[in-house]
């Protein structure tokens, strides 16, 4: 994938602002006309009340955004985001999610947060992909949202085997007691920005975490949320 300044990612179109990076055309593409449940984010009858699996075993965050599930052209965005080193992609990534959450507020009753936390990278993978892809969203983000953001809020303090070759019990006890938070957050709404969620025990762990911590709400925002 080929960066031009000046042309959208996807179409090759000229951009009316270059550092969108994705036209609009493009941009509505991406957002997909599906409902999905408001806390799980998986495809539901209704985008106002948690769907069934919710109601009878509730994720530990209280509310999740995304973009769209894990599906091209999206995905090949991310994957240039994430694996082939093409940071320049980050603000418009984080323009189409600013867009997806601006909607989801429109649409249901969400707080606005205090507080945006990323989620973090063992010192030893960040050093050897060079930067935290969740860092890097996050960055844009509070900045349009005028809103705090500590990047190094939680810190990853074991490193974990990588969650996607682990089946969901595994991953579960392979991220226990993996994080630490390093500022107090009582009272504090918070939302943890994330790239991809698959099975989310991640953020189920940093919510649980910061929850625990006395946070007043946790949300998520993610691009992709798909299983
Ligand atoms: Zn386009
Ligand atoms: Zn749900």
């Amino acid at each position: 994938m080929l960066t031009v300044p000046g042309l959208c990612w996807l179409c090759r179109m000229p951009l009316a602002l270059s550092h969108w990076g994705i036209c609009s055309v493009c941009t509505y593409a991406l957002t997909p006309r599906i409902t999905v449940c408001p806390q799980c984010g998986l495809s539901a009858v209704s985008q106002i009340v948690p769907c069934g699996r919710c109601l009878q075993k509730p994720p530990p965050w209280n509310a999740l955004v995304a973009v769209n599930d894990y599906v091209p052209p999206l995905s090949r965005l991310i994957h240039a985001f994430k694996f082939a080193r093409q940071t320049t992609l980050a603000s418009s990534l984080a323009r189409v999610l600013l867009l997806a959450l601006l909607a989801a507020r429109r649409s249901r009753a969400l707080p606005r947060v205090d507080l945006i936390v990323n989620v973090p990278l063992h010192r030893r993978r960040h050093w050897r992909r060079g930067y935290n892809q969740s860092d890097l969203l996050c960055r844009p983000l509070a900045y349009w949202l005028n809103c705090r953001y500590v990047p190094s809020a939680i810190k990853r303090v074991r490193a974990t085997a990588i969650q996607h070759q682990l089946s969901a019990s595994l991953r579960k006890r392979n991220l226990k007691k993996a994080f630490h938070l390093e500022l107090p957050v009582k009272g504090l709404h918070i939302a943890i920005v994330d790239d991809v969620v698959t099975t989310g025990s991640t953020i189920a762990e940093l919510s649980r975490l910061l929850l625990q911590s006395g946070a007043a709400s946790v949300q998520v925002w993610c691009l992709c949320r798909t299983l």
